[in-house]
C-alpha cells in the first residue's frame, strides 16, 4: 500500500482539534460542562447548543475522527447503535430499501431489518463474500449498502472494494462499521467507503469507560446526520467527549499493542490442545488472511477460539480465568473474553448459531494491552480446566 499524504495516525490523534497554541492557553481542551453558549443565540451566527454537536468538546472529537478517517466532516453521537440510526435515518426515506451484509452487530441487524423496516424503510441481507448477490438485491430505490469490517464475532474480513464500486454506478452510499477495525488498521476511505461508522464505546473510547458513537463521511451527508441529532437527540455528553478525546490521543500506541497481542496470542492458542480452531486474520489458516493482509495494516485484538467439549469446556474455560475478565464488549485496555452464545447471539437456536460459524464451545477474546506472557499463562491454566470440564 502506497503511504498516503498527510500525518500519521497517531500524531493526528494527539493533535487534530485541539486549540491553537497561545500564551496562558490549556493544552489540553476542558470539559465544557455547559449546555449553551454566550452569544450563540443565532443572532448573527450559528445556534451553538450541546443537543446540536457544536459544543467544543463534541468539536474536538469531531475534528480528531475526521482527521484520523481522512474524511471532510464528523459527527459524535451518544452511542454506537445512535450513530448508525442517525446516519440510515439520514440516509433513507419511506418507500427506500438498504441492501447490507448478513453478518452484522444483532442490534444492527434488528434496526435495518425488523425497526427500520416498520417505518417503510426494507432491506435485503445478502452474503457478502458473494458480489453478486450484492448486485441483484440492489432495485431501483436501493439508496444505501452496509458492511462490517471485520465481522463479530467471526472476524471475517469482507472486501468492500467492489461494493464501493457497485455502488458508484448505482448512484448510491457504501456505508460502514469499522468499529474492530479502527483508523488505524483500516483506511476506510481509500477503499471506497464513503461513510464510516464507529462504536467508539470500543477502541476509539479504549477504556471501557463511556459508550459513545461516531460517523464520519462528506460534509453535505454528515449536514444531514447533524439534522437527525437535533430532532433525535442523542447528544453525547462533554464529560463523555473529555473522555473519548483522551481515548483517541492513544489511539495509535494502543492499536499496535492490541495488534501484536492479537497475533501472539492467536499463534499460541492455535498450537494448543483442547483448541480445535483459532479464528484470528493474521493467521494463514484464516479463510481471509491473503485479504486481510492487503487492506489491514494490522490484524486487531480480537482473537475467537472454538474448543473442544464444546459449551461445557467454554464454560469451564472462562469461569477460570483470573487475569482476562468475563464481560461482553470489547477494545478496551482490559483483556475481555465473552462467548456469544451467552450475549451477542443469546437470541439464536444452537442450530441457526452453528449455520454462521459459532458452534457452542465459541469463545471470543478481546485482548487488551498487558503483556502477552501474563495472558498466555492465564489462558493456558484455564485451557487446562477447558480440557477436564
Ligand atoms: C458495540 C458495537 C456496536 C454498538 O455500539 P454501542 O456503542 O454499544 O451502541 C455497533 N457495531 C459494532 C461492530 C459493535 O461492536
Amino acid at each position: 500500500m502506497t503511504p498516503r499524504p498527510g500525518k500519521g495516525p497517531s500524531t493526528v490523534g494527539v493533535h487534530s482539534g485541539s486549540p491553537d497554541p497561545r500564551s496562558d492557553a490549556p493544552v489540553v481542551v476542558p470539559v465544557y460542562q455547559s449546555s449553551t453558549f454566550y452569544g450563540g443565540d443565532g443572532a448573527g451566527g450559528d445556534l451553538l447548543y450541546t443537543r446540536y454537536g457544536n459544543n467544543p468538546n463534541q468539536e474536538e472529537v469531531a475534528s480528531k475522527v475526521a482527521a484520523l478517517e481522512w474524511m471532510e466532516d464528523a459527527v459524535p453521537l451518544a452511542s454506537g447503535m445512535a450513530a448508525t440510526a442517525m446516519t440510515l435515518l439520514a440516509l433513507t426515506r419511506t418507500g427506500d430499501h438498504i441492501v447490507a451484509s448478513e453478518h452484522l452487530y444483532g442490534a444492527t441487524k434488528k434496526l435495518i431489518g425488523t425497526e427500520l423496516t416498520k417505518r417503510g424503510v426494507t432491506a435485503d441481507f445478502v452474503n457478502p463474500e458473494v458480489s453478486r448477490e450484492w448486485r441483484s438485491a440492489i432495485r431501483p430505490n436501493t439508496r444505501v449498502l452496509f458492511l462490517e469490517l471485520p465481522t463479530n464475532p467471526t472476524l471475517r474480513v469482507f472486501d468492500p472494494r467492489p461494493l464501493a464500486e457497485l455502488a458508484r454506478q448505482e448512484g448510491i452510499l457504501l456505508v460502514a462499521d469499522t468499529t474492530f477495525a479502527t483508523p488505524v488498521n483500516v483506511r476506510a476511505r481509500d477503499l471506497g467507503i464513503d461513510v464510516v461508522i464507529h462504536s467508539a464505546t470500543k477502541y476509539l473510547g479504549g477504556h471501557s469507560d463511556l459508550i459513545a458513537g461516531v460517523v464520519a463521511g462528506e460534509r453535505t451527508v454528515m449536514g444531514e446526520v447533524r439534522e437527525m441529532l437535533k430532532m433525535y437527540g442523542p447528544a453525547l455528553d462533554p464529560h463523555a467527549c473529555w473522555l473519548l478525546s483522551r481515548g483517541i490521543k492513544t489511539l495509535g500506541v494502543r492499536m499496535a499493542r492490541h495488534n501484536e497481542n492479537g497475533l501472539t496470542v492467536a499463534r499460541w492458542l492455535e498450537s494448543q490442545e483442547g483448541v480445535r480452531n483459532v479464528l484470528y486474520p493474521g493467521l494463514p489458516s484464516h479463510p481471509d488472511h491473503q485479504l486481510a493482509s492487503e487492506i489491514l495494516s494490522g490484524f486487531g485484538g480480537m482473537v475467537s477460539l472454538v474448543l473442544e467439549g464444546g459449551g461445557r469446556a467454554a464454560d469451564a474455560f472462562t469461569a477460570a480465568l483470573r487475569l482476562a475478565l468475563r464481560a461482553p464488549s470489547l477494545g478496551g485496555v482490559e483483556t475481555l473474553v465473552s462467548q456469544p452464545r451467552h450475549t451477542s447471539h443469546v437470541d439464536q437456536s444452537t442450530a441457526e448459531r452453528e449455520s454462521i460459524g459459532i458452534p457452542d464451545g465459541f469463545v471470543r477474546i478481546s485482548l487488551g494491552i498487558e503483556d502477552s506472557d501474563d495472558l498466555i499463562s492465564d489462558f493456558d491454566q484455564a485451557l487446562g480446566h477447558a480440557r477436564s470440564a
